[in-house]
């Protein structure tokens, strides 16, 4: 016991804020948490489960089509948006309710109020209360960012408004390159809107294996999404109750909607946090060591807040470590090497460890294993799409560095394949591994031959 209010104030109910507070608590701390919005934070309110609930929805269009080939007539389908938005309301609200009673069974304290810091020992609510704390962590976590500001940005969307429009727009605009845009792009696409994806790089989905990219491009295309990229939205003007997305090349695309999904940006502003001598980091996050405390002792952050590695588990997992740090005796820092992600757009990826281009810069030697071919399903449904599985592999040791998978089932395929990554397994552990067979995921296992073996490119 302390002799401050409560010995740790979480400010932020989002995924690391919630695990945070209740595992402090049942190592016997007095835990405040303050919420703004709504307790659940981003991942179950305004993320990943209502944009899941929304995946599903798009994808029974094309499970109606294939269903044709293997012997199915269907009635003339039809989709009510509003339905769809109101169920999804209602789970999210049975989950924020689920999260709260979590906190409350653990006895921590929920107050619905932003809150900010006023210094190291005290926090602030709105309504100028100030609560003192041995503790403090920062788990406020991010927000949609619009990058530069254009003329009409007023009209944009992000993902944040995506999630309550009154109708399905006809025609979409989905500014951006990275898993959120693709996602929208997809679940548009798969109720029925045209969409038209608009990025600045070179391809999309920065960051993943470039076979990956290619393969999810082509396909979205093969799926009749646009994709234009090299250039980017300039300018957005009204035009009566619809919009015209002006792009840099000089183009015209009229849109019901406009989405930028070009970033997320850590809620750090107006938090007191320059004042109280807790640092940003240049990535723009509070800067944090492995235990994530921040530069002042008693005040730590965790999750996207501190824009590491930007995902739910990944969040979780700081909060509960965090929790065992300070409040249960026991040190523990978060391994975020070989963490698993997803982007469930359509065709879905799922990818753990290092990409081609970057075993290549890091290893002596790297092998690749790669399968592309039609799925058994698509045969019979006459659906024209391919999957890709790529297995990267470290030459000298044989130890399997990376796995990527692009095509149905990828997320929970990389899911499993993450445990024999980050359990070292080699290549010949895979090929010593039955296949499972028909599956998509049997490849994994039988795939012989080397696509390529590249020695380490010289540095630059
Ligand atoms: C559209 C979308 C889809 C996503 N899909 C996935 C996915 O499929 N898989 C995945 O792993 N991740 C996904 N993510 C990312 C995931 O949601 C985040 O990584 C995760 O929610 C981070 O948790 P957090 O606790 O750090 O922050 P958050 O969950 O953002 O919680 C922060 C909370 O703090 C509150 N807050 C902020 N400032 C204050 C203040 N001053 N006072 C009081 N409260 C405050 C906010 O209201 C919020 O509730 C997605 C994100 C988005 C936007």
């Amino acid at each position: 016991m302390s002799d401050y209010d409560v010995d740790l104030f979480v400010i932020g109910g989002g995924s690391g804020g919630v695990r945070a507070a209740r595992i402090a608590a049942q190592h016997g701390a007095r835990v405040m948490l303050a919420e703004e919005y709504r307790v659940g934070g981003t991942c179950v309110i305004r993320g990943c489960v209502p944009k899941k609930l929304l995946v599903y929805a798009s994808r029974f269009r094309a499970e109606f089509e294939d269903a044709v080939g293997y012997g199915w007539t269907l009635p003339q389908s039809t989709f009510d948006w509003p339905t769809l938005i109101r169920n999804k309301d209602s789970e999210i609200a049975r989950l924020e309710a689920a999260y709260t009673a979590t906190l409350e069974k653990a006895r921590v304290t929920i107050v619905k109020s932003r809150a900010v810091i006023a210094d190291a020992r005290t926090v602030r609510l709105a309504d100028g209360k100030d609560v003192s704390a041995a503790h403090i962590l920062i788990a406020t976590g991010g927000a949609p960012s619009y990058g530069d500001p254009i003329p009409g940005i007023e009209h944009a969307i992000s993902s944040n408004q995506a999630f309550h429009l009154p109708d399905l727009p006809a025609h979409v605009v989905v500014q951006g390159g990275g898993y959120i845009a693709l996602e929208f792009a997809g679940i548009f696409a798969g109720l029925g809107s045209h969409v038209t994806v608009v990025y600045r790089g070179e391809n999309i989905l920065r960051g993943f294996d470039d076979d990956v990219r290619q393969h999810v491009r082509m396909d979205m295309e093969k799926r009749g999404i646009r994709v234009f990229t090299g250039c980017k939205v300039a300018a957005i003007e009204r035009m009566g109750a619809r919009f015209s997305a002006l792009l840099s090349s000089g183009m015209h695309v009229p849109a019901d909607c406009v989405m930028f999904a070009t970033g997320r940006t850590p809620h750090v502003a107006r938090m007191g946090l320059k004042e109280t001598g807790v640092e940003i980091a240049k990535n723009g996050g509070v800067a944090v060591d492995e235990y994530s405390r921040s530069s002042v002792p008693n005040i730590y952050a965790i999750g996207d807040v501190t824009n590491r590695v930007n995902l739910t588990p990944v969040a979780i997992r700081e909060g509960h470590a965090f929790a065992d740090t300070v409040f249960g005796g026991k040190p523990t820092k978060v391994d975020h090497v070989n963490v698993p992600t997803a982007v469930f757009s359509d065709p879905e990826v799922g990818a753990v460890g290092l990409t081609e281009a970057e075993a290549r810069a890091r290893l002596n030697r790297t092998d690749i294993y790669r399968a592309m071919f039609r799925p058994l399903k698509a045969t019979l449904s006459g659906r024209d799409t391919t999957v890709l599985l790529k297995l990267v592999v470290d030459g000298d040791t044989d130890r399997v560095v990376g796995c990527h998978i692009v095509g149905e089932g990828a997320a929970e395929m990389v899911q499993l394949a993450a445990i024999a990554v980050k359990m070292r397994a080699t290549k010949a552990d895979f090929d010593a591994t039955m296949a499972l067979h028909p599956t998509t995921a049997e490849e994994l296992v039988t795939m012989r031959q080397k696509s390529a073996t590249y020695a380490r490119e010289a540095a630059e």
